[in-house]
């Protein structure tokens, strides 16, 4: 019997604030342990949170570029349960009223395809319980709170993918959005970006999802991929030997390549939620929803459509030229100053790219300024220099800053474009390589390229390759 996964994947972003979500302590990476407390962020008794205003739009920023609707009115919750990192008893998070609903993402892996989002929420996050490090590490469990209070959103999805695969595409996908946005840092082996992955899986054509387990806190898309792999072969293994999956929460062993149950579902926390008495409810207007919109740079992928659509471009080089943000802009400037964008792209694509990667720079380093590029293009469309040529003048550009329109003046670069001095060159071409010509005329085509090769070696490359195309057409003809 066939079996298809089910997959809804629980991610966890920490914010890229300079302080933390209820205080002002530092949230940076690495300092000594418990060096960033306060009393808020120790949870200690009378200590009260004020929301930090810039963790807020950097929610509503990732919450808008995943095509969420951001809540008017969103509400903290106390999340109450105990542990030794968690030190008021409870954590502030958002339950019933979280910041963003709705919303989706792209993913291409077989086939495009859209995980739809179910709601954007922000918390804070906990301390870190260090297992291991320390000499009494067999007896002992130390507590770091530095963590605590660090701003983090949860994504939750819907139950929408259907392939270890697509989880970790998807995942892989979020990263870049939220780093690209600036709100996260995307250091997975720091902890800053972390994900739950639900997995079910279910007779092939049942339309009732199975039972779900939760495997926690996995924090690389090749541990996503794998953990989902293993967690699937479980699932199948147990129900084709006629058992049921329970419903648990397990935890992915890298080293062993395998998942196991943390807690069962009699084992699973009651967080009896409710209101956070001491803070009031977030509001946010449209006013600021559209401050935050405003800070935001187009998003690569829309980016992508919107070259292929307002340029033509083919879909490949639209998604070379958006490879960055610098690159992209690049490219416009130099297609709005040629008013030519598939010889911007092919030049940008082309020389251009190609001489960066020659020399190891980046389109940060470029001298090269995009209206000099535009220049070049202006002449090859114009006539005024044959496309083979126009390499050399970009090289000469490249090095020495000069504009094509001076190096091709200066060094007698310009296209030929006069009949008689061409028509003396291909009569040359023709008498002396008779073997070619009568090749030609013996119905070989191919030898017309030869020929035509010739010619423009004649000509050093300048002679006009339409101009050169037809005194050769007549020429052959004339004599035969
Ligand atoms: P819980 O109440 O156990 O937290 P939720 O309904 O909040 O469950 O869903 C948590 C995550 O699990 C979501 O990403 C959701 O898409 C996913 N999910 C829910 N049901 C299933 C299922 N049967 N199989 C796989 N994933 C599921
Ligand atoms: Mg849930
Ligand atoms: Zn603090």
């Amino acid at each position: 019997m066939k079996y298809e996964p089910v997959i809804g994947l629980e991610i966890h972003a920490q914010l890229r604030t300079r302080t933390k979500i209820f205080c002002g302590c530092s949230t940076a990476f690495g300092a000594a342990p418990n060096t960033q407390v306060c009393p808020v962020c120790l949870g200690l008794p009378g200590a009260l949170p004020v929301l930090n205003r810039q963790a807020v739009d950097y929610a509503i920023k990732a919450a808008l570029a995943l095509g969420c609707q951001v809540q008017q009115e969103s509400v903290f919750a106390r999340k109450n349960y105990f542990y030794p990192d968690l030190p008021k008893g409870y954590q502030i998070s958002q339950y019933e009223r979280p910041l963003a609903l709705h919303g989706g993402l792209d993913i291409t892996a077989g086939g495009a395809k859209r995980i739809s989002l179910t709601r954007v929420h922000m918390e804070e996050d906990a301390g870190k319980s260090l297992h291991e490090g320390f000499p009494d590490s067999d007896r002992r469990t130390y507590v770091d709170f530095n963590r605590s209070g660090v701003p983090l959103i949860e994504i939750v999805t819907e139950p929408d993918m259907r392939s270890a695969a697509e989880a970790a595409e998807f995942f892989s996908c979020l990263r870049d959005i939220l780093v690209w946005l600036g709100v996260n840092d995307g250091n997975m082996e720091e902890g800053s970006l972390r994900c739950d992955a639900n997995v079910s899986v279910r007779p092939a054509g049942q339309r009732e999802f199975g039972t779900k387990a939760e495997v926690k806190n996995v924090n690389s898309f090749r541990y996503v991929q794998k953990a989902l792999e293993y967690e699937i072969d479980r699932q199948i293994d147990i129900l084709e030997g006629g058992g049921r999956v329970v419903q648990e929460t397990r935890l992915w062993d890298s080293a062993a390549g395998r998942t196991f149950s943390m807690r069962g579902k009699e084992e699973a926390h009651d967080y009896r939620y409710f209101p956070e008495p001491d803070l009031p409810p977030l509001i946010v207007d449209a006013a600021r929803v559209e401050t935050v919109r405003l800070t935001m740079t187009e998003l690569p992928e829309a980016r992508r459509r919107r070259f292929v659509a307002a340029y033509g471009l083919p879909e490949y080089d639209a998604g070379v030229l958006t490879q960055s943000s610098a690159l992209a802009d690049y490219f416009e400037q130099v297609a709005a100053a040629a008013g030519n964008s598939k010889a911007a792209s092919n030049w940008v694509m082309g020389e251009l790219l190609r001489t960066l990667n020659d020399r190891g720079k980046t389109i940060d380093d470029v001298p090269l300024t995009p209206r000099a590029l535009a220049g070049l293009i202006a002449l090859i469309d114009k006539g005024a220099i044959s496309s083979s040529i126009a390499k050399d003048v970009f090289a000469k550009m490249y090095d020495s800053g000069r504009t094509a329109e001076d190096i091709v003046a200066e060094e007698g670069l310009a296209q030929i474009g006069d009949e008689s001095a061409l028509l003396s060159i291909v009569r040359d071409v023709i008498g002396r390589h008779a073997d070619a010509v009568a090749q030609y005329r013996a119905g070989k085509a191919a030898t017309f390229g030869f020929l035509v090769g010739q010619v423009m070696k004649g000509s050093g490359g300048k002679g006009n390759p339409k101009l050169v195309n037809q005194l050769l057409t007549r020429e052959l003809d004339r004599s035969s």
